[in-house]
């Protein structure tokens, strides 16, 4: 009796390819998602006319108006694209709460 080991069943490529187009559908359609996100950034900081109440810690004065606007950011960091008007907010200079201008 001889035994000799039979490399008969060749299922390894064709499973190794499904995994493989599996990961790269993965990395086409995440990755992008995860890169590419949506920021607002806001520059300038003058204090504010008017007195306001802050309705989430009960400051009462002067909030810090500023400027914003609405990017589409590379690696949460880097805006690119600006999908936005100019907004204008005021930020409670004790608990940073941001509250839109009108
Ligand atoms: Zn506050």
């Amino acid at each position: 009796m001889v035994c000799s080991p039979g490399f008969t069943s060749r299922g390894g490529p064709t499973f190794l390819g499904s995994v493989f187009s599996f990961l790269l559908v993965l990395c086409y359609c995440v990755l992008p998602m995860l890169i590419i996100g949506t920021k607002v950034f806001f520059w300038g900081s003058e204090q504010g006319a008017e007195l306001m109440r802050c309705g989430t810690c009960g400051f009462a004065g002067q909030f810090i108006r500023k400027t914003g606007m609405r990017f589409i950011t590379l690696f949460f960091i880097i805006p690119t694209i600006p999908i936005s008007g100019v907004m204008h907010v005021a930020e409670c200079p004790q608990c940073k709460t941001r509250y839109k201008a009108q």
